[in-house]
Order: structure tokens, then C-alpha cells, then sequence
């Protein structure tokens, strides 16, 4: 795939417009497909089919993109699915949330399922399968049904209990499902070929006995059917043409045939696509519920986590996520993918739409000497500059400010442009400025820097040509409010947190420093009308996103992504 060669770096950082769209060999086959009419005049439809056992994380936007983009391309129609033949480890909340996400990434499902709602038919084909000869109650344990199914490299053999009568089987199997049995006692298997060369066909489990409550069905059933045996008949209910999975299905493709051959009904075919891998990230509902479980984070929208609901409190909008998915197309072999690349999509994508503020994350005061004392100021600063349409806004200015700990040395080092004894820089928008001295604590660290202005640079234009080489931002002390700042940093230490020394699990691949909370940072007045879910790029910073934390008189934002800073590359490479 694109994303894991060794351009790729690169190709995140140029344009989407620009960057090379691979090919969706998927969409050749659909084409194909309608030529050849290889489903008669019946229209393209997809599904997206997850297990409600978790929430859903941007490998699923994958899918969900690939599903919806690729029926509705077409004309067709694609289904919410959800696949709950797991009892025990499904939940209301679960569905909820899917449903919620689906809808957000921008995408209406043509029909709401559930695999529960096909038990009834599932069962009716099992025992029209057990009078065909082709399945069968098996007796043997789990561990024994793994023994006979051999290996690889050697032939499984026949259980003893292959050879029931139908009479015999459908006994049985009706005792199986009245609760006659006790939980893992005894299995309806498929009838097909203990010696195929695909472990799969080696006369598979169809139903399992499991006495658990169902979140829909309650207890009406206590034998639930296998994924397998579920899933290509649910498609084929639905008249899915195109059943698009991940490549670790490829395996069951025989299978997914086989049953509905011997069935005869409406001929779904299944395609594998690679699933998505991103660097310093793990995409596994079951280990993202053991971070929650564990209190390693908040929750599933805790903004590190790579669910969709994280990453949309942390602020990426759904358009930059489906143009991420776009770029990436789907193909035929695994790879890894650079996070950086679905954080270029964002940038790119928050860079047109959000407006522009003024932000001191971490505060030093500023004197302007010789600006009258009492005076207010406002200045106009542009709220979007890469969109005409977003208007204006008027910032208020004044003696004592606010700017970046950071934007100030007392002793520069080489290539520092930013404010320093004797330097003379920009207020970005406001006036030109110049550091004459300092106050400094107890400790001898820089409490207050006092400057003098030019009041004829007023709207930080030169007013006789003279040139400064930096611009910093500022906040006007006496009309800043406060908020509380999340900074966000990658949730792994490993760019494959799956890659573990003797002794450690996942975990241990945790960044410690993934979140680092500022309490002292002063804002421009107008973020304080903001509201939970707007977002802002602050400029010189970031984009960010209010929190839903958020209540009156408590601001808080959410870091989205930093801006890129090529200063902290300058001084990486300088050692410093
Ligand atoms: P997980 O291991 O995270 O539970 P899953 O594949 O078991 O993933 P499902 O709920 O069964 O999750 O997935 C629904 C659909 O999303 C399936 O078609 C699956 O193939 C697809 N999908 C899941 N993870 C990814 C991924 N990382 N990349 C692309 N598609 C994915
Ligand atoms: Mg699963």
C-alpha cells in the first residue's frame, strides 16, 4: 500500500489534491460486475457489519467510507448491520454509539439490522441442512473438536458422532435449542471435508450452545449461531452484492460460498480489503476496552483514543477524516500507515473552516512603557485569512499584555528572531515593539518584560519600511479569560505498540506524557462565548476544540494538533 513505502512521509505533506490516489480495486470489480450483470438488475448494495462490543475506531471509518462511498457511487444502498451473535460481550451502548458515529462520519444507512433479527431463518436453514446430510450434532468437547481437526500439513479426522441419522441430528439439535443441554456439551457442525486443505472447511461449528442473555432477543435463545454461519446468510438476506471484509477473512471465503450453495439462496460474494494499521496506534476494540477497563484513559472518547468518538472530542472533523480514507483506497496487502498522514488531512481540512484566536498557553507579562496608561485600543485582526467570507473581529489592546514564555530570551540563542533585549518585533496586528528590560523573581527567573512601542506601526504595519523578522501573538491582560488547556501528545511510546519486550503487554508501550493539563493560559475575550465542540485554531499554536467538560466560568480545550513547529526541528538539530 501507498502509505507504507518509503515516500510517504512526504506524500502526507503535500496537498490532498496533488497526492496520488491509489487505485480502489474494489470499484473495478463493481464495475465488472454491472457489466457482466452478474446480480441480474439487482441494484449494488453494501452493509456495514460490525459486533456491538465496543465502540468504533477509525480503522471502522475505513470500512464504513469503503461500504457507503462505494454503493452510493453506484446508485445502491448500504445497510447497518449489526452482527450480535456474541451474547455476552454485547451491549445497548454499543449499538447506540455506532449508530451516533456512522451518522456523524456523515452517512444514512438504507435499512437498520441485526443478525438476531435473522435467528429464526438461521435456524430453519441449519435444520434444512441437518435433512440435507450436510451437518451435524457433535458431541465432542471444544479441545477434542481442536485435536481432530488436524494441522496444516495433516488431515483432520472424521469425529465419531459425523455419522448421526437426520433423524438422530434433528432430535438433537431441537434439544439443543430448548435448553436441554448444558453451555459447550454439544455443537451443530457443518458436514464437509475433514481432510480440506482450508481449515476452515473441516466441518466447521454452525451453533454453539451458550445459556446468556441476548440484548435483544432476551432469553429466547440459548444456541447461538457461529460468525461464519451467521454472517453469508445474513447477506445474502439482505441481498448484499458486494460483502467487503478484511483480508483475515480471505480464508473463509470458501466457506462463506459453501453455505450458500448448499442453501441455494441469493449469491452475496465476499471481498478482502487490508485493514488499516496506523503508527502508534492500536485498532482492537478489545484491547481499547481493556485501556478504559484499566483507567488508562477516561473513557472511549477519552481525545487520545483512536475511536471515532475520541478523535471527534479531540476535534478532527469527519470530512478530513473521509479524505483520509479516501487517499488511502483499500488493497490486497497489509501495511502500516503514518498517523501523520491522517493528522495532515485534518490540518488541512481545520485550516479552511476554523476561525483564528489569540492564545498565551503559557503567560509572560509584557509593560509597554510609553502607551498611555488608561487607554484601550481595538485592533482588527481577519478571523479566517484563508477565507474572505469569515469577516473580522475587533481584539482589544492596552498597556499590559500577555505573551508566550517562550516568544522571550533574555539571552537569545543563534537564529532566535522572537523578543529579546534591544530586539524589535511584531504584536501580531497591533504595533511594533521593543524589549529594553526585565523583572525577574526571588529565583532569577523573568517575571515581566517592559518594552517601548511605535504608535505610528499601529495595525503592525511598518510605518517607514524598517523590517522585523518575527511576529508573536498576545492577549491584553485586562480583558484575557481563562480556560484550562488539554495538550495531547501520541497515546504509544512504539510506532508498533504491538512490538513487546519479554515480560510486557501493551501496555507497557504507554506514553506516560500523553497529557499534560495548563491551567495559567489567558485568551482572547471572544472564546469566551465559545461552546462545547467549536473549534478555533489558536494562532501560532494549534487547532483546538472546546470540551464538553466545559461549564460556566470553567472553559476548557482540547489541543487537536499542533501547528507544525519548524523551531523545534531548528533546535533539535542544533542540539540545543
Ligand atoms: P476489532 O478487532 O477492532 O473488534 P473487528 O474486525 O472485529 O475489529 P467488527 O465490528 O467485526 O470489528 O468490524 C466491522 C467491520 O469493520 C468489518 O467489516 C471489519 O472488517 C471492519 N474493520 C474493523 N477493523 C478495521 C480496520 N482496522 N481497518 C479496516 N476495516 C476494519
Ligand atoms: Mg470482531
Amino acid at each position: 500500500m501507498t502509505t507504507s513505502n518509503p515516500e510517504s512521509k512526504d506524500a502526507a505533506n503535500t496537498p490532498a489534491e496533488s497526492a496520488p490516489r491509489p487505485s480502489n480495486f474494489i470499484r473495478d470489480i463493481v464495475i465488472e460486475d454491472l457489466k457482466t450483470k452478474k446480480f441480474g438488475d439487482a441494484v449494488i448494495q453494501t452493509r456495514f457489519p460490525p459486533e456491538p462490543n465496543g465502540y468504533l475506531h477509525i480503522g471502522h471509518a475505513k470500512a464504513i467510507c469503503l461500504d457507503f462511498n462505494l454503493a452510493d457511487e453506484f446508485g445502491g444502498k448500504t445497510n447497518l448491520r449489526f452482527d450480535d451473535t456474541n451474547p455476552e460481550k454485547e451491549e445497548q451502548e454499543y449499538v447506540d454509539s455506532i449508530q451516533n458515529d456512522v451518522r456523524w462520519l456523515g452517512f444514512e444507512w438504507e435499512r437498520l439490522c441485526y443478525a438476531s433479527d435473522y435467528f429464526d431463518q438461521l435456524y430453519a436453514w441449519a435444520v434444512q441442512l441437518i435433512k440435507a446430510g450436510k451437518a451435524y450434532v457433535d458431541d465432542l468437547t471444544a479441545e477434542e473438536i481442536r485435536q481432530y481437526r488436524g494441522t496444516l500439513t495433516e488431515p483432520g479426522q472424521d469425529s465419531p458422532y459425523r455419522n448421526r441419522s437426520v433423524e438422530e441430528n434433528l432430535d438433537l439439535f431441537e434439544r439443543m435449542r430448548k435448553g436441554e443441554f448444558p453451555d459447550g456439551s454439544r455443537v451443530l457442525r457443518a458436514k464437509i471435508d475433514m481432510a480440506s486443505p482450508n481449515l476452515n472447511m473441516r466441518d466447521p461449528v454452525m451453533y454453539r450452545i451458550l445459556h446468556a442473555e441476548h440484548h435483544r432477543t432476551g432469553d429466547k435463545w440459548c444456541i447461538y449461531p457461529m460468525y461464519d454461519y451467521a454472517h453469508g446468510q445474513s447477506d445474502s438476506l439482505e441481498q448484499i452484492t458486494h460483502s467487503m471484509c478484511t483480508l483475515e477473512f480471505a480464508d473463509h471465503q470458501p466457506l462463506y460460498k459453501w453455505f450458500i450453495e448448499q442453501l441455494g439462496i441469493f449469491p452475496s460474494q465476499q471481498i478482502e480489503f487490508d485493514r488499516l494499521n496506523l503508527t502508534y496506534t492500536l485498532l482492537s476494540k478489545r484491547k481499547l476496552l481493556q485501556l478504559v477497563r484499566e483507567k488508562h484513559v477516561s473513557g472511549w472518547d477519552d481525545p487520545r483514543m483512536p475511536t471515532i468518538s475520541g478523535i471527534r472530542r479531540r476535534g478532527f472533523t469527519a470530512e478530513g477524516i473521509r479524505n483520509f480514507c479516501a487517499a488511502i483506497g483499500a488493497s490486497r496487502t497489509n501495511g502500516s500507515t503514518d498517523i501523520e498522514m491522517l493528522e495532515h488531512f485534518q490540518r488541512e481540512d481545520l485550516n479552511k473552516r476554523v476561525s483564528r484566536a489569540m492564545v498565551v498557553m503559557r503567560p509572560l507579562k509584557v509593560v509597554i512603557d510609553n502607551y498611555p496608561e488608561g487607554l484601550q485600543e481595538l485592533v482588527e485582526v481577519a478571523n479566517n485569512p484563508e477565507d474572505p467570507n469569515a469577516g473580522y473581529r475587533q481584539v482589544p489592546f492596552s498597556r499590559e499584555i500577555y505573551i508566550e514564555q517562550d516568544d522571550f530570551r533574555e539571552v537569545p540563542p543563534p537564529k532566535y528572531y522572537r523578543l529579546s533585549p534591544g530586539k524589535e518585533v511584531r504584536l501580531r496586528n497591533a504595533y511594533f515593539v521593543t524589549a529594553t528590560s526585565v523583572v525577574k523573581d526571588a529565583q532569577g527567573q523573568v517575571v515581566e518584560v517592559h518594552c517601548t512601542y511605535d504608535p505610528a506601526s499601529y495595525g503592525g504595519n511598518s510605518p517607514d519600511g524598517r523590517k522585523v523578522k518575527s511576529t508573536i501573538h498576545w492577549v491584553c491582560a485586562k480583558h484575557a479569560i481563562a480556560a484550562e488547556i488539554r495538550l495531547y501528545d501520541k497515546l504509544f511510546t512504539k510506532a508498533d505498540p504491538s512490538q513487546l519486550e519479554e515480560g510486557e503487554n501493551f501496555t507497557s508501550n504507554l506514553n506516560p506524557n500523553s497529557l499534560e493539563i495548563l491551567l495559567d493560559a489567558k485568551l482572547e475575550p471572544m472564546l469566551g462565548l465559545a461552546k462545547a465542540g467549536d473549534r478555533y485554531q489558536f494562532e501560532r499554536i494549534g487547532y483546538f476544540c472546546v470540551d464538553p467538560d466545559t461549564m460556566p466560568g470553567n472553559l476548557v480545550f482540547n489541543r487537536t494538533l499542533p501547528l507544525k513547529d519548524s523551531w523545534a526541528k531548528i533546535e533539535k538539530k542544533a542540539g540545543a
